[in-house]
């Protein structure tokens, strides 16, 4: 070989080993997304007319996994806060802190750092947006319960004299429009668009910075907008809103698989973790159409200790949980008040019910909406096979799915912090 052909051959290396730093970089946590939910959406999303079991989108975009627990001093098991600052400093800390090491010191995030670099970010999340996972990327508290104070510090700080976010659609009017303080207002009248229908998302006509909240705490649940993928309608809103010269970040978060898993609610978990699938599909195909685009998943912890075949039997059977109308959650308050129980739930459910299920829902006794959500959660779990072991957290590990340039760095096992870690390096931190 000739020296010029070394010298090429040296580049072609170079240009395969190393692909260039994206210019836009997406996090999107599903929040309390164990494998244990990944493997149970593959066969809810299972095509029975053939003999084999497809693989989701979630099966293509694996690259590896990563183990969740907080600072040792508190133990293996993780909440979203410790989780979120995990995935956002690359430090870990107690639970409950946001943005906090174990010293209560704040601590910059990969969010903070790409608005530094002069792009433009956001969250996108179908939690409350000033909630664990996103305060987690872009703010700084002692604790997560102080909603107020971090709801105001997404207006009070400031980079550079830029607010931290430019866009961020979620809900919480709770917490932005107060009697103390009126947040959207002030938003408003310092030049953010704001949105409070999410019809309006697709008819955005100019790139100021965005503001949209569209519940009062979290959105509905998925199930209960079975017309409008919500979590996909966000994102898709906020990387248009994004799109610009010097790239942006976005932190999205399919927030509430975590909360059917508190709830120990099958059927809600996979209708969550169908609202993120779709978010990862429109993803996928966005980096296809700008290579210049790097999206890594992971989630924080997994929740319930959901499991697929319970009570001694070999066997889980998703097809119950296809057809509701309305969640669980829902459907407790709709039979409150009903005369005729067994109809309404069959016809909400989307299956007749058997003689020892109408028995179960008839001698409820009681006005909470929760006994009967409650029964029909064991209805449904029962059927399809489907065990818990917790209303909490779990500490096993959680995967990591990537696409675009940079995705071969998160393959293998990992830390949660090794993400952030990584994502501060292709934002070109030294
Ligand atoms: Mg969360
Ligand atoms: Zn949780």
């Amino acid at each position: 070989m000739n020296k010029s052909a070394i010298l090429l051959f040296a580049g072609l290396c170079t240009s395969v080993l190393a692909s260039p730093a994206p210019k836009n970089i997406i996090m999107v946590v599903g929040d309390g997304m164990g494998p244990e939910y990944t493997t149970a959406y593959r066969m809810y999303r299972d095509d029975k007319s053939t003999a084999e079991l497809e693989w989701t989108i979630f099966d293509h975009l694996l690259v590896g996994m990563a183990s969740t627990h907080p600072d040792i001093s508190n133990g293996y098991v993780t909440d979203s806060a410790a989780g979120a600052t995990a995935l956002s400093t690359g430090v870990k800390t107690y639970n409950g802190a946001i943005g906090v090491d174990i010293n209560k010191q704040p601590v910059q995030t990969v969010l903070e750092f790409a608005k530094l670099q002069g792009r433009k970010t956001g969250v996108a999340v179908t939690s409350q947006i000033n909630h664990a996972t996103p305060a987690g990327f872009s703010a700084h508290n002692v604790s997560r319960q102080n909603y107020d104070a971090i709801a105001n510090s997404y207006f009070d700080e400031k980079i550079n004299g830029q607010f931290k976010l430019d866009v961020m659609l979620g809900g919480g009017w709770k917490y932005f429009i107060r009697q103390d303080r009126n947040l959207v207002e002030e938003f408003k009248q310092s030049g953010y668009t704001y949105v409070d229908d999410m019809s309006q998302l697709t008819q955005l006509t100019n790139k100021q910075p965005l503001l949209g909240l569209f519940a009062d705490v979290g959105l509905p649940w998925a199930l209960d907008l079975p017309n409008t993928p919500r979590l996909p309608a966000l994102v898709k809103a906020a990387v248009k809103q994004l799109e610009n010269d010097k790239g942006f970040f976005l932190l999205v978060e399919g927030s509430q698989i975590d909360w059917g898993g508190h709830s120990n609610d099958i059927a809600a978990a996979m209708g969550e973790m169908h609202d993120l699938g779709l978010t990862l599909e429109w993803l996928s195909q966005y980096v296809d159409n700008h290579p210049d685009t790097l999206f890594v998943v992971t989630a924080d912890h997994s929740t319930g200790g959901m499991t697929i075949g319970a009570r001694g039997e070999y066997n889980w059977d998703p097809e119950p949980l296809k057809h509701l109308k309305s969640s669980p959650d829902m459907l407790g308050k709709q039979l409150v008040d009903v005369s005729n129980r067994v109809d309404l739930a069959s016809e909400q459910l989307g299956f007749a019910l058997t003689k020892e299920e109408q028995q179960q829902l008839t001698v409820i006794d009681s006005h909470d909406p929760k006994v009967f959500t409650k029964a029909i959660k064991t209805i449904l779990d029962k059927r399809s096979i489907t065990g818990w072991t917790t209303g909490g957290h779990t500490g096993i590990d959680v995967q990591i799915f990537a696409k675009g340039p940079g995705s071969e760095l998160f393959s293998g096992h990992r830390d949660n912090t090794d993400i952030a870690k990584t994502v501060f390096k292709l934002l070109g931190k030294k």
